[in-house]
């Protein structure tokens, strides 16, 4: 430990690595949970009178970390709350940023509230889906969300769906990067659910537990690597350019999924950044399109 402030424990050169699904990253020169508002606001203010940047982490599960490590100090939301407000036929999920995204929907399916299926088995925190637009299996955040609280500036705002401006896997806040302010937190968001058949809603996510597992590769990864070009895939793209399979040290293009990229146990930032770089230049020769990143990538270094 290095400082308490009233509710954050702060510590120095945190290993990033166990907080990814990829299991890749090098030390946040300092490192604290925030467990509520409150401690994220203090984190905040510790990083300003500092002079360091912050990074807010969710569940870590869409995100390359560089082995450089992070300069400043990581934020890891950890604010789980979840609660339903019944209205007749319908009903409004409030949760937490930090709440998991995957728990929650099964959460409120099993309580027979329809509307989030489609996330069942989907890593990450609410924060980081809200972030990202995450979706799959004929859902996403864009078509459930209502509105979201956002730390901004030090202010709690309150956003409607259309300030979030909701894009394919992207979002305002995704595309923050170049605005003279700083990118505002999400504190929790709010979904619109209606009532539902408790079995039936068992059995679609039953169903696409399955659909999820047979198509997951086994092995440390962040989910897809590039967005599906218009009306393409990316999978598909890099399978045809013959890539699947392809390794950098431990690092390997699943030849279960393209899209993915494995770490076998081991494997730099680097060695991922390479596989991307050749997927990318790979794709573009043969077929002409550009393949544009779905992770984010945090952390100071060479390459993309
Ligand atoms: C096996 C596997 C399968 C996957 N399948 C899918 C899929 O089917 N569909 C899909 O869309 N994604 C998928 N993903 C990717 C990932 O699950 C989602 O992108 C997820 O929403 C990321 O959330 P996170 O909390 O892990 O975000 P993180 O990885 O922690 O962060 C990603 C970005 O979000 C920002 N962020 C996180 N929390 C907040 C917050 N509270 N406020 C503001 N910014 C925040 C971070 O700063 C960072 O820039 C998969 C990943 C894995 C590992």
């Amino acid at each position: 430990m290095i400082d308490r402030t009233h509710k954050l424990t702060i510590t120095e050169h945190e290993p990033l690595a166990r907080y990814t699904s990829w299991r890749i990253g090098g030390n946040a020169r300092f490192f604290a949970n925030a467990p509520d508002e409150a401690a994220l606001r203090e984190g905040l203010e510790w990083a300003n009178t500092h002079g360091l940047q912050p990074f807010v982490l969710g569940g870590g599960t869409n995100l390359l970390i560089r082995d450089s490590g992070f300069d400043g100090l990581v934020l890891r939301l950890r604010d789980q709350r979840i609660r339903v407000e019944e209205l007749g036929d319908e009903a409004l999920l409030w949760a937490a940023g930090g709440a998991p995204m995957a728990g929650t929907a099964r959460r409120v399916s099993s309580a027979g509230f329809a509307g989030l299926e489609w996330a069942e088995g989907l890593p990450g925190t609410i924060g980081g889906a809200t972030f990202g637009n995450a979706g799959c299996y004929g859902g996403d955040i864009a078509g459930v969300l209502r509105r979201a609280w956002l730390l901004a500036d030090g202010r709690v705002e309150e956003w409607p769906r259309e300030l979030l401006g909701y894009r394919y896997r992207s979002s305002a806040l995704k595309r923050w990067e170049g605005r003279a302010s700083t990118r505002p937190i999400v504190l929790a968001a709010e979904f619109a659910l209606r009532r539902g058949s408790s079995e039936e809603l068992r059995a679609t996510m039953a169903r696409i537990a399955r659909e999820r597992k047979g198509k997951t590769p086994w092995g440390s990864s962040c989910g897809s690597v590039f967005k599906n070009p218009p009306a393409s895939s990316a999978g598909v793209l890099i399978d045809q350019a013959g890539l699947k399979g392809t390794r950098s040290g431990p690092a390997r293009i699943s030849e279960r999924h393209a899209n993915y990229i494995v770490n076998e146990g081991g494997a730099s930032s680097d060695d991922i950044l390479r596989l991307i770089e050749l997927a990318r230049g790979e794709v573009f020769r043969r077929f002409g399109v550009e393949l544009e990143l779905e992770i984010q990538i945090l952390g100071q270094g060479s390459g993309l």
